[in-house]
């Protein structure tokens, strides 16, 4: 992903209005999430090495998320494969893998998260770094992590009538950082996610009711700003999410103020009608943007924060049972 314009940049705090919600939520989850399971749920994709696209970790690591989903209880595993070429101009098949929860409820819910890690450390203070893949603890693990450890306490326990749809996609991170100038918005990010929005698995009878993207949400003392992008295009999912993490006291990890404006795996769907919000580190305080590892050497195990990932999947799950 990438930061489009900081909220340095954009000027404007966050309308404040979340907490302002008509129907307050409860706060009842009967799940808990674990920061230990998250951790060893990162520790297992790290250790199979960088999963950049063609690799056999990258093959590995499609096998271990299909095998957690059943073993965790879903009722269906896809992959959906689609032909993408970089801005290289190199062709891969992405492999966008979902996971369906009571695949005949109409009222669902959609979480995603990218598996791929990027092919090269191309922030990384050493130049002798900027052609090596990264491990992608937090840029690529940390969001996957989230999504099985959803599965792991969620998956056979579900609220009645919620069906839960769980994508993994693939060719989110091998984009051009020279997108940050152009600002086109049709860019060389997120390439798998844009193949599996030209084909999504939904009609107007199962549509999701929203859809949430966890992306870096491993990082040391991260805090979760409102995305800009979420914000403007399905502002009442941020306000409902930002206000049931307050409600289940995460105020200080969920900021109700405005973070950074991120091409990221949430735009292809919002353009597609999908009401999703991308939950990211975005307003780092040492680099006014995302965390200091990020497509750096560093982003690996070692700066892995289990609190950080088990208090944001505690809030969507707290999301999730508060529908
Ligand atoms: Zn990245």
């Amino acid at each position: 992903m990438l930061l489009l314009a900081s909220s340095a940049c954009s000027g404007k705090k966050a309308e404040t209005a979340a907490a302002a919600d008509a129907a307050t939520p409860e706060i009842s989850a009967p799940v808990k999430a674990d920061a230990d399971s998250l951790y060893a749920l990162v520790e297992a994709q790290t250790s199979m090495g960088p999963r950049t696209p063609g690799s056999a970790a990258h093959a590995r690591c499609r096998d271990f998320i299909r095998n957690r989903l059943k073993a965790y209880g879903a009722d269906t595993v896809a992959v959906q494969q689609a032909p993408v070429t970089t801005f290289e101009g190199k062709t891969f098949t992405a492999f966008n893998i979902m996971g369906r929860f009571n695949p005949g409820a109409s009222r669902r819910v959609l979480l995603l998260a990218h598996y791929d890690t990027r092919p090269w450390a191309d922030r990384d203070a050493d130049p002798a770094n900027r052609h090596r893949p990264i491990d992608g603890a937090n840029d690529g693990a940390s969001g996957v992590a989230g999504l099985l450890e959803i599965a792991r306490v969620a998956g056979d326990r579900l609220p009645e009538g919620l069906g839960l749809d769980l994508l993994f996609v693939d060719m989110e991170d091998s984009g051009e950082i020279a997108d940050m100038e152009s600002d086109s918005g049709d860019d060389s990010w997120a390439l798998g996610t844009k193949a599996w929005a030209a084909a999504m698995p939904y009609t107007f009878d199962n549509w999701p009711r929203y859809a949430i993207l966890l992306d870096m949400i491993g990082g040391r003392d991260a805090r979760f700003h409102r995305e800009y992008f979420s914000e403007q295009r399905a502002g009442q999912v941020v306000n409902r999410v930002w206000s049931i993490a307050a409600q289940s006291g995460f105020a200080d990890r969920f900021p109700n103020s405005r973070g950074g404006a991120i091409d990221d795996d949430h735009l292809p769907l919002l353009d597609a009608g999908v009401a999703c919000i991308d939950i990211i580190e975005s307003a780092n305080p040492e680099t006014g943007s995302f965390n200091p590892t990020w497509h750096t050497m560093d982003d690996n195990l070692a700066n892995i924060d289990r609190r950080t990932m088990q208090e944001v999947v505690q809030v969507v799950l707290n999301t999730l049972y508060s529908d």
